[in-house]
């Protein structure tokens, strides 16, 4: 069928759009009655069955491939995709009509009485504002009787026709960062080359949880921001994200530190962002936020091997505190962080109040001193472990095949049950039992003649 009049599909045109136009155009009174008419079915062109998609666009003899582009897809199961993207539900916004006032009337001008269309991105729930006119959108939830929320054109026609959009004056709003990204990707030349492997949706959402614990603390009341400061929020969220993934960590570390790092861990110091990445954030593709946050997690506070942070295991524990490092090696914390200073795994805290939970090391590096010392024990034990008197300990010990594991001012050395054991071996290697000592033969109670000390 060709129909009388047809309308040109326009850059970023959602289909519903596209099809009202179309409708209006031919002087159908709906865009459902002009489905109806063409034998469409309006649902399936709502939920962008490509089908119906391909046949809309041989109606209104349009190229295929961008009426797909711009058409906004149902997801079995919920959500939405348009332009690639996938969003859920509540990141996209398809009741409400929302609509630049200043693009509406510059389609007029341009195009006249059936120019005006709907953007895909001003369905994108990120996006408060007009990147071309630095205004607010328009966003109604008017609607009059027997029309669908999705007949753009004739919607508009009722709730915000030419003349009250002309007379009305549209707010000033200078648009945003996150504003300008949102509008790029949608375009698909957005250029931050880091953002760009995350989902728009997440860059959007992320920014604005992030943004909201920067701008007003770990426990913002999320449900008290209005519109305006989301998009702060957003604005300072997608500052820090697009500069990249250490400026994502800086920002973590930044929330850290405001709580001076002291009681509580992640979930204290993060608060809602935290919050909403365990609970809030179920879509799948937010799993990249949660691997970067989960990683910065168990490389900055003392977890242990599999707990479960974030929905994920700790495949290793990466940072020890003093406390925890105690309760594992089942040593007294006193002792251990004299030793870890001792041995400059540790620095002297600055504030006299710092607790053992908040003296942080290197679990992996400092590995081999904790097994050493949770395994050692007293001289009198090593000298037993030995069968050696203490005057032959001392001796073996002062030409340095004993030594402490560690050795501070404050604690008795200690010697490693391992390495004992150990020299042990290398030593009964080499051994002969000797009934009569010979002449050029003595034992250790006498000073230990340096040749002897090939033996081990
Ligand atoms: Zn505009």
């Amino acid at each position: 069928m060709t129909l009388p009049v047809l309308v040109d599909l326009q850059a970023c045109e959602t289909q519903t759009s596209f099809l009202s136009r179309l409708a209006a155009a031919n002087m159908s009174k709906s865009a459902t009655r002009f489905s109806t008419d063409m034998s469409l079915s309006f649902l399936d062109l709502v939920r962008g069955k490509p089908r119906d998609l391909s046949r809309l666009a041989e109606l209104g003899e349009v190229d295929c491939e961008a009426l797909l582009r711009h058409a906004i897809r149902s997801v079995e199961g919920g959500g939405h995709v348009l332009a690639d993207q996938a969003f859920e539900k509540k990141t996209l916004l398809r009741s409400n009509l929302r609509v630049c006032p200043a693009c509406i009337l510059a389609d007029y001008d341009s195009g006249g009485e059936f120019a005006p269309f709907d953007r895909s991105y001003w369905h994108v729930g990120g996006l408060r504002t007009c990147t071309r006119h630095h205004c607010t959108l328009l966003s109604t939830s008017e609607l009059a009787k027997d029309r669908s929320p999705h007949d753009f054109f004739g919607r508009l026609m009722e709730v915000a026709p030419r003349d009250r959009l002309a007379g009305g004056s549209s707010t000033a709003a200078e648009p945003t960062g996150l504003e300008h990204y949102i509008v790029a990707r949608i375009h698909g030349g957005a250029t931050h080359t880091w953002l760009n492997k995350f989902g728009l949706q997440v860059v959007i959402k992320t920014s604005e949880m992030l943004g909201a614990v920067l701008r007003s603390g770990a426990n913002v009341d999320l449900l008290a921001l209005d519109e305006r400061e989301w998009a702060a929020s957003g604005v300072a969220g997608f500052s820090v994200l697009s500069a990249g993934d250490a400026a994502f960590r800086e920002s973590l570390r930044d929330l850290q530190r405001r709580h001076g790092g002291s009681t509580g861990g992640p979930q204290a110091h993060f608060g809602r962002f935290y919050q909403w990445l365990y609970s809030g954030a179920k879509a799948k593709q937010y799993d990249r936020v949660r691997d970067i946050v989960h990683d910065h997690i168990t490389s900055s506070y003392p977890i242990a091997t599999g707990t479960v942070v974030l929905g994920k295991p700790c495949v290793r524990r990466r940072v020890h505190s003093v406390a925890s490092a105690a309760k594992e090696a089942g040593l007294h914390p006193k002792r251990l962080r004299s030793i870890l200073e001792a041995e400059g795994y540790l620095q002297s805290p600055s504030g006299a109040s710092r607790n053992d939970g908040e003296y942080l090391f290197d679990a992996e590096l400092v590995r081999p001193l904790l097994i050493n010392t949770s395994m050692s024990v007293c001289q009198g034990r090593a000298q037993r472990e030995l069968g050696i008197s203490r005057s032959q300990f001392d001796v073996m010990r002062k030409w340095g095949f004993v030594a402490p594991v560690s050795q501070t001012a404050k604690a008795k050395p200690r010697y490693s049950v391992l390495a004992i054991r150990e020299f042990r071996k290398k030593i009964l290697r080499h051994a002969e039992t000797v009934a009569v000592p010979e002449a050029r033969q003595s034992d250790l109670q006498t000073e230990l003649p340096p040749e002897i000390r090939t033996l081990t």
